[in-house]
């Protein structure tokens, strides 16, 4: 992947105390064909190489004390201002209902993100209404009636034989009536943009004239993403794209390019199909996620959603210092379940994204019933300081827990190396003094 590449590149400059403008020259050689092959535009990637190396090999770069280090705080930068610096919000209006439409080809994900983006703006104590403007495929009415039924949000219909733009103007009138503050739009797609899709969405654009038309986009589409996003910004002008399936294994292309080509943010990116997987995009995490500095900032909102303020706050303590122990982690347990796959978790932790013995660990529901039995028939002493668990120890919790001693191993080789990462990371946020990511 991506990450893999741009991270075994800089782990080889990071480990130099002199870095020299021809290993500059190599590292950005790297950084080039890893960016390309990710499926990035060809023009982003030749200026972002060329910013990139115009200041890496400036003096002040060269002649500090870790110049490698230097060299990746460099690209972390150009990266997070290649998808826009910084994040950007839905646009509210003064006067409710505010309107959202969501436009995009057929399969981008535009049902699935009417209903995430409902459920996400709820959360903010926003009174989502949702409307069926898609009258091409029946089953795509039933869709969000289904969807807006397991979350508990309203959907507007009127049946398939209707125009939709008297949908979108009758939902405008219901959402006025029932005194429902933002109305989002689910339109119809089609395989590819022609002149009548256009010609739609722009009549239902002049009709309800939405406050925010956001564009769904397959990130596993890679450049069509970018360009579909082209096409749609022209012609109906967009305030911002939603970037789904970037939980599959997306290249990264369009999440990079899709700012430098279009000029519109990415606003959110769909991260699965549960109504929970959607997440406001932060370009100096996903900067970070692609380099490999994990995303602890997203790990702790994610804990803080689902978990109380002062449990959160401890976590974070402890996250940052990696003073966590087994303890806590049986305490959070609970609630980590709250905060979705776990392996996405994971991934977010620095470090561990790429870590193909982590990725074999596949920790489901059933793994972690196995890890609760395990820290549970653990005393006290020992969860505290799991370097006190050896063999017969290790047999006793095994027996007690219903596992294998493999299985206990797995868990404390995991756990350790995990406290490693976290202790590096922090390391490298708060330090900067040298020779500290040998990794
Ligand atoms: P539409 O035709 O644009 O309305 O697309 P749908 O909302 O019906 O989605 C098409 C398919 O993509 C469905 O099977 C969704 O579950 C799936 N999907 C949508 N967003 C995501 C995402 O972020 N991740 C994954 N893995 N699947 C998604
Ligand atoms: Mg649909």
């Amino acid at each position: 992947s991506l990450a893999e590449k741009l991270q075994s590149t800089f782990k080889k400059l990071r480990g130099k105390g002199k870095v020299s403008e021809a290993d500059v020259a190599e590292a950005m050689r790297e950084v080039r064909m890893a960016l390309l092959a990710a499926d990035v535009n060809l023009k982003v990637v030749k200026n972002f190489v060329a910013k990139v190396k115009e200041r890496a090999i400036g003096q002040e770069v060269l002649d500090s004390l870790t110049p490698g280090q230097q060299v990746v705080k460099v690209v972390h930068e150009e990266l997070v201002a290649l998808m826009g610096g910084t994040s950007s919000k839905i646009n509210m209006s003064q006067k409710p209902p505010t309107v959202i439409m969501l436009v995009g080809l057929q399969g981008a994900g535009k049902t699935t993100s009417v209903s995430k983006l409902a459920l996400y703006l709820r959360k903010q104590g926003r009174k989502p209404l949702m409307a069926a403007c898609d009258v091409y495929r029946p089953a795509a009415v039933k869709q969000l009636q289904v969807l807006g039924n397991q979350l508990d949000i309203p959907v507007f219909s009127m049946g398939t034989g209707v125009n939709p733009v008297d949908i979108a103007r009758g939902a405008m009138e219901n959402a006025i009536a029932t005194g429902r503050d933002t109305l989002l739009l689910d339109t119809a797609g089609r395989l590819h943009i022609n002149e009548e899709l256009m010609g739609e969405l722009k009549n239902i654009k002049s009709t309800v004239k939405p406050h925010e038309i956001l564009l769904v986009v397959d990130a596993m589409t890679g450049q069509d993403a970018v360009n579909v996003a082209e096409t749609f910004h022209e012609q109906l002008g967009l305030d911002g794209v939603i970037l789904t399936k970037l939980d599959g294994d997306a290249r990264g292309g369009a999440a990079l390019s899709v700012k430098a080509v279009t000029g519109c943010p990415i606003k959110f990116v769909g991260l699965g199909e549960k109504a929970e997987a959607l997440e406001p995009f932060h370009p100096d995490r996903m900067a970070s996620r692609i380099l490999g500095m994990g995303d602890v900032l997203t790990l702790i909102e994610k804990a803080q959603a689902s978990m109380d303020t002062q449990m959160a706050r401890d976590m974070e303590q402890k996250l940052r210092k990696a003073e966590f122990n087994f303890e806590d982690f049986l305490v959070q347990m609970q609630q980590m379940k709250k905060m979705g796959p776990i392996d996405q978790i994971l991934g977010m932790l620095p470090g561990m994204g790429n870590m193909k013995a982590l990725k074999d660990v596949q920790v489901d529901d059933k793994e972690m019933k196995h890890i609760e039995a395990i820290i549970l028939s653990m005393t006290q002493e020992e969860r505290q300081n799991p370097q006190l668990i050896k063999d017969s120890r290790k047999r006793r919790i095994a027996r007690g827990s219903g596992t294998s001693v493999q299985q206990v191993n797995n868990l404390l080789k995991t756990f350790d190396q995990s406290r490693k990462l976290m202790k590096q990371f922090s390391d490298m946020r708060g330090g900067g003094k040298k020779g500290k990511n040998k990794a």
